[in-house]
């Protein structure tokens, strides 16, 4: 997988890692006729922007790559080590896209969907689980903002939760390390 990539593009990976303090940065990932992958010419910006923009992103960005270049996916940095979220491999999985995550201090992992997962249309499954995911851990909010949980209690069952479908989802995918 690192092959595939130009050797500015893993520079560049890397130095949005390294100053990467509270804000999430990143950019897009573009196929050259010859194959390698290389970086979009602008940035996709701030936290905000990444995080909230995950499930549209693949429109929003697509555009940034060079006119005779193919959109193919994104790279974007974690403030912490934390890996892939669920959202990152929700989205990547749904717009079947190339995810790169960094976390720190020096960790880069691409998701990739399996092949295999493309012949069974999954993608309508895996948002259905996200939106569980999702309406579980209101639930779960819900329950302890009326006290009938401790707070302790609500981040170990979220966190359980989270686990639980990230792992499920994790074994969908390809992962590479960079
Ligand atoms: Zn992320």
């Amino acid at each position: 997988m690192k092959k595939n990539f130009t050797s500015e593009t893993l520079k560049k990976m890397k130095y949005e890692l390294d100053n990467t303090t509270e804000k999430e940065r990143g950019f897009v990932l573009c196929k050259r006729h010859d194959g390698l992958i290389t970086y979009g010419k602008s940035h996709i910006g701030n936290i905000g922007e990444v995080k909230n923009g995950a499930f549209f992103q693949k429109v929003r960005v697509r555009n940034k790559c060079d006119k005779n270049e193919d959109f193919i996916g994104d790279y974007h940095t974690h403030t912490n080590k934390s890996d892939a979220s669920i959202a990152d491999l929700t989205s990547a999985f749904v717009y079947d896209v190339l995810r790169c995550v960094g976390s720190k201090p020096d960790n880069i992992n691409c998701f990739r969907r399996k092949a295999e997962t493309r012949d069974m249309s999954e993608e309508e499954n895996v948002e259905h689980e996200y939106k569980e995911v999702l309406s579980k851990i209101r639930k779960i909010n819900t329950m302890y903002k009326s006290n009938k949980i401790s707070k302790e209690d609500a981040n170990k069952l979220k966190h359980k939760l989270i686990n639980a479908a990230t792992s499920k989802l994790r074994a969908k995918f390809n992962i590479f390390k960079l």
